[in-house]
């Protein structure tokens, strides 16, 4: 009796942290059960080999907005080609309204609701028993003799309780390390699945210093905590940073998601006086407008907030992200690009813009028809317009998303960004409008491009404003060569000097 615990994670770099908390959970059958990670860029015919190969009783699926589509259609032909295998899922993309699921999907056997740990661990057991006794796992609802059976609720876990995940299951050194030392968010923004959870249920401080020591001891290159809001409680936060700044290897960097209205003093003089690059903190404003932000019931004191980011910012030792969502209720066009300017100002490493998701379970999709929302009925369930926002509007945002992602996130045209805002645009995102307008005008969206050529499109999109702005093209061009002498390594810089600033068309 083998059983397949198994995921399609997003990226290849990220490792899946559900999958070795449930592993550990049942670890005493542990020789029953094998680990295996895929990725959505895996071919599904490898993935279906690997699985049919396997010649496993059960296979158990981690689901979520990002694989969800594919898990099906893999489960749908396993369950052809071997009736007798039993397909379970779990995640969050399976555990609202879960019998309707069942009923439309019968190739799924079991679907586990809630926390996954006790129940797998119970589900093993009674597998591998051949008992049947599936009506004692609870959290389990299944389907026995063509009827779905559905069990009390799984109790909430004492989170001290679930072992740590690592125990034998590291990933390999050049995937993220996902860690967990709060379950639970004490904020309820209407848009979040951790809303659901009014709880918060800490680690204890002890616990989490031994299992990061046992990080730093392995080597491992990044540790991604998925604490919802790392610094929820400034003091153990704090202590937390201190704790990995004294044993500090030199090696290991830690990514945290903050709340940025919660950064105080002493969290900004540590992370001043850490390694550079021993810290990447997350940080979600999402919104400027305080309509939309209390609609989401996210109630964020943005005078405070900004400030402490720029702060954050300013130390000049820790990688900072920020996040921007759009389509929030009451953020129409114009009230987007005001956040979008505020926030850009900041300055931080990365900007995210991302775009409202109304997920199964949350309360703004409750609330879809008060706002209007048209969204994608599948997963990710990304909103489509709303009330205030236009399928249009939000269509010229996504185009804005992918040149802040080129020419921003990617890195490597700082200088130039600066100059090109204030030269060339009276405000951040007109530039990244109008860049993007060119772009797609040019018909450069249908692939992806080499670093190089970003340059050289950038070049010919300063020679297209030259016409109005004499001069530009020429000052973005030298400033173009500077940026691109401290990103690519000599060689690089060599061969775009050869091949020259046109853009090859052959090749696009
Ligand atoms: S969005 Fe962040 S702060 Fe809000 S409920 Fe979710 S995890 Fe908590």
């Amino acid at each position: 009796m083998k059983i397949l615990l198994t995921t399609l994670n997003a990226k290849y770099i990220h490792s899946n942290l559900s999958l070795k908390y449930l592993y550990m959970s049942a670890v005493e059958h542990r020789r029953s059960i094998d680990v295996r990670e895929f990725t959505i860029n895996n071919d599904d015919d490898y993935i279906y080999t690997e699985i049919i190969r396997g010649g496993y009783s059960a296979v158990c699926f981690s689901c979520y907005i990002w694989n969800i589509s594919r898990v099906l259609y893999l489960v749908e032909n396993l369950k052809k080609a071997k009736p007798e295998m039993k397909i379970a899922l779990g995640g969050p993309e399976v555990s609202f309204e879960p019998i309707d699921f069942l009923r439309s999907h019968k190739s799924v056997d079991y679907i586990m609701v809630g926390e996954g740990e006790e129940i797998f661990r119970d589900f093993v057991k009674t597998f591998v028993s051949r008992n049947q006794a599936f009506d004692k796992v609870k959290g389990l609802i299944y389907r026995l003799g063509g009827k779905i059976f559905v069990n009390p609720p799984a109790d909430m876990q004492e989170f001290d309780s679930v072992p740590f995940p690592y125990g034998f299951l590291l990933p390999s050194d050049d995937r993220i390390v996902y860690y967990e030392s709060v379950r639970g968010c004490p904020f309820q923004c209407s848009y979040c699945l951790s809303s659901v959870e009014k709880h918060v249920r800490p680690l204890p401080l002890e616990r989490v210093k031994k299992e990061v020591s046992f990080f730093l001891f392995k080597h491992v290159k990044q540790v991604k905590f998925i604490d919802r809001t790392f610094n929820y409680d400034r003091g153990r936060c704090n202590q937390l940073v201190k704790y990995i700044m004294d044993h500090d290897n030199g090696i290991t960097n830690f990514h945290f998601e903050i709340c940025g209205d919660l950064i105080d003093e002493e969290f900004l003089r540590l992370l001043g006086a850490a390694r550079k690059g021993l810290f990447q903190v997350e940080i979600g404003v999402q919104s400027l407008n305080p309509l939309a932000l209390g609609a989401v019931d996210r109630q964020k004191n943005t005078d405070k907030l900004l400030p402490n980011i720029q702060q954050l910012v300013q130390l000049g030792t820790v990688h900072t992200h920020v996040d921007l969502i759009a389509g929030l209720p009451f953020e129409d066009y114009l009230s987007f690009i005001d956040s979008f300017n505020g926030v850009y100002q900041l300055g931080a490493d990365q900007l995210q813009l991302g775009f409202l998701k109304l997920l199964k379970g949350t309360k703004i999709r409750e609330e879809k028809d008060k706002y209007g929302y048209v969204f994608r009925e599948s997963a990710p369930y990304e909103v489509i317009a709303n009330k205030f926002m236009s399928a249009e509007g939000m269509a010229r945002l996504k185009m804005v998303e992918h040149l802040l992602d080129l020419y921003y996130n990617r890195g490597g045209f700082q200088k130039t960004l600066e100059y090109a805002i204030q030269h060339l645009q009276v405000t951040a995102f007109d530039f990244y409008e109008e860049l993007a307008y060119f772009f797609y005008l040019k018909g450069y969206q249908h692939r992806s491009h080499k670093k190089e050529d970003l340059y050289r499109i950038f070049y010919e999109y300063a020679c297209w404003k030259d016409r109005s702005l004499p001069g530009v093209a020429a000052d973005i061009q030298e400033l173009l060569t500077a940026d691109m002498q401290r990103t690519l390594n000599p060689d690089a810089v060599k061969k775009f000097n050869k091949k020259g600033w046109n853009i090859d068309r052959r090749t696009i």
